[in-house]
C-alpha cells in the first residue's frame, strides 16, 4: 500500500488531493505560531478541517500541475485559521445598535473596575477563608451583599443576597417563602413572558407553589387581592405560606384604561394578613433614574413597603449576570439558609464583579450609555462621518432594551451608511479588525455610537474603512 502510494505520488497524473499537506506538516505551522493560545488537539482538528475543505474544493480548484500552489494555499489557510481561533469562541463586538441592554450581546458590559476585579478573583482568592486566622470563614458573599445594602442606602435594605440570576432569585423566594402547596397572589396584568419563552407564571408554578391570579389584564384593584386572601380561607394575621408578588412588566405596557395596586396599599394588606410582600422590579436600578421616570427601582420598592425586592444584576444595575435580593433580614435569612440557595449560588467571579460594580470608580457603562448627552453623541458621530468620509448623520433613537423601559426612546444620532454593510461588519476578513454589530434600517446601515466606548472610536473607524474600501 505504502509502496503503491509512493509510486503514484511521483507520477505526473497524481490525484491532486494527494498534494494537500499532511496533518503533521500543518501542525508544524502551529508549533511555530506562539501567538495562538489554542491547544494542540484543537489545532489538529482545525488541520483536518482545512484538509477536508481543500479536498472538497472549498479552497479553490486543485490543479495537479501546480503542486506548490496547492500546498501553499492550504498552509496559508491553516495559518490564518489558527491565528483567528481563540480558546473561547465568544467574540468581543462593538455594539453599534444603540440598544443598551442587548440580550443577544450579553446584556450589560462590565465597568473597568469590575473587569479588573473579575480577573483578580479568577485565581486563588480568600472567598471562604479568614486570612486573620487562616480558618474557613462562613461569610462567603457577605462583602458583595453588604455592598448592595450600602448602595441601596435605605434602612429598609436590612440585608441582601446575591444569586445566579433574576429567575433564580424568584424561584428561591417562591420556594423558601411558600413552597409546595403554598400560594402566591399576583395580578393578571403581571403574568409576563420576558423573552425567549421565559414565562414568569410558569417558573413560579414549576416550584410547586400555586398561583392565585387576581384582577384583569388591564385593571387590578386592592379588593381583588383582599378577596383572593379571603377565598383562601385566610383570616387576618393567620395566612401561612402565602405571599403577594408584585412584578414589573418590564417589556410591555398597558395604555389607557389601566389600574394597578401600588406597593404602599399592598403593604397594608400584607400586614393585615402577616404575609410577605415581594417586588420583582426586573431591571435592577438601585435608585430612581430621572431619564426613566416609569422604571421602578430597588430602593423605592423597599421604601414603599416591599419586604424583599428582586432584580437582575446585568440589566440597569450594569453588573454581571446575577439575581439581586434585598430587604427584611428575617426573609433574607430564610432564603439564604434554604437548601435551594446552594443550587443558585454565585461563584467568586460574580461576587467580585458585583462588589466592584458598586465600589468602583466608574459609573456602570449601561448608565453612561443611558445618560449620554445627545449633543455629544452628534459631535462624535459627525467626527466619525468625517473620518470614514462617507455617510450622513441622522437622528436615531437609542433604546434601553433587555426587556426594560419600552416607553422611552432615547434621543440620539447615527451615521447612516449604504445598506447591507452589517453582515460584512460582523465578519471582517482582515485579521485584527473589530467586529461591529450595526443595524439595517429603512435601506441603510446605521452606526449608533451610544453603546461604544469613546476609546473604541479608532477601532470602529478601522472596521468601517476596511469594509468601505472594498466597495
Ligand atoms: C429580566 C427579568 C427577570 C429575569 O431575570 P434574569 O436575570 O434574566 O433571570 C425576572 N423578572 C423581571 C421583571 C425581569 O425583567
Amino acid at each position: 500500500m505504502s509502496k503503491k502510494s509512493a509510486k503514484t505520488h511521483s507520477a505526473p497524473t497524481t490525484d491532486p488531493r494527494r498534494l494537500i499537506p499532511r496533518v503533521d506538516e500543518l501542525l508544524e505551522i502551529y508549533q511555530h505560531t506562539p501567538t495562538t493560545s489554542i491547544n494542540r488537539e484543537r489545532a489538529l482538528t482545525i488541520a483536518r478541517e482545512v484538509q477536508a475543505d481543500a479536498r472538497a474544493g472549498a479552497l479553490g480548484e486543485l490543479n495537479p500541475a501546480e503542486p506548490e500552489t496547492i500546498a501553499t494555499r492550504v498552509r496559508e489557510e491553516y495559518a490564518a485559521r489558527i491565528a483567528a481561533t481563540r480558546p473561547s469562541s465568544l467574540t468581543p463586538v462593538l455594539n453599534a445598535t444603540g440598544v443598551i441592554i442587548h440580550t443577544n450581546l450579553g446584556r450589560a458590559p462590565l465597568s473597568r473596575p469590575a473587569q479588573e476585579a473579575l480577573i483578580q478573583a479568577s485565581g486563588y482568592v480568600d472567598v471562604e477563608m479568614d486570612l486573620d486566622s487562616g480558618r474557613r470563614s462562613s461569610t462567603r458573599g457577605k462583602a458583595a451583599s453588604q455592598a448592595l445594602v450600602w448602595a441601596l442606602g435605605t434602612p429598609a435594605a436590612e440585608d441582601a443576597l446575591i444569586v445566579g440570576n433574576g429567575a433564580g432569585a424568584l424561584m428561591l423566594a417562591a420556594t423558601a417563602l411558600c413552597g409546595i402547596g403554598g400560594k402566591i397572589i399576583i395580578s393578571r396584568g403581571e403574568l409576563i413572558e420576558i423573552g425567549a419563552g421565559f414565562r414568569l407564571p410558569e417558573l413560579i408554578e414549576a416550584t410547586g407553589v400555586e398561583l392565585i391570579e387576581v384582577g384583569a389584564t388591564n385593571r387590578t384593584h386592592l379588593a381583588d387581592y383582599t378577596k383572593a386572601l379571603e377565598q383562601q380561607g385566610a383570616t387576618s394575621g393567620s395566612a401561612t405560606r402565602t405571599a403577594i408578588f408584585k412584578v414589573h412588566p418590564s417589556n410591555y405596557r398597558v395604555e389607557g384604561f389601566h389600574t394597578e395596586v401600588g406597593l404602599k396599599e399592598l403593604r397594608t394588606l400584607a400586614d393585615e394578613y402577616a404575609i410577605p410582600l415581594i417586588a420583582d422590579v426586573g431591571s435592577g436600578l438601585l435608585h430612581p433614574e430621572p431619564l426613566l421616570p416609569q422604571e421602578p427601582d430597588m430602593a423605592s420598592a423597599l421604601n414603599h413597603g416591599a419586604d424583599l425586592v428582586i432584580a437582575s444584576g446585568d440589566k440597569l444595575f450594569g453588573g454581571p449576570q446575577a439575581g439581586l435580593i434585598a430587604g427584611k433580614k428575617s426573609y433574607v435569612h430564610t432564603l439564604r439558609t434554604h437548601p435551594l440557595a446552594r443550587a443558585v449560588r454565585v461563584d467568586k467571579l460574580t461576587l467580585a464583579a458585583i462588589e466592584a460594580s458598586i465600589y468602583g470608580r466608574d459609573t456602570a457603562p449601561v448608565l453612561q450609555a443611558l445618560r449620554t448627552d445627545p449633543e455629544e453623541l452628534r459631535q462624535r458621530t459627525e467626527k466619525l462621518a468625517a473620518d470614514v468620509g462617507v455617510g450622513e448623520v441622522i437622528e436615531h433613537q437609542g433604546r434601553v432594551g433587555g426587556g426594560g423601559a419600552p416607553e422611552y426612546p432615547l434621543p440620539g444620532w447615527a451615521l447612516a451608511l449604504p445598506a447591507g454593510l452589517s453582515a460584512p461588519l460582523r465578519q471582517p476578513t482582515t485579521p485584527g479588525t473589530a467586529v461591529v454589530v450595526a443595524r439595517e434600517y429603512h435601506g441603510r446601515t446605521l452606526i449608533d455610537l451610544r453603546c461604544i466606548p469613546v476609546e473604541e472610536d479608532a477601532a470602529l473607524v478601522g472596521a468601517l474603512k476596511n469594509i468601505l474600501d472594498k466597495l
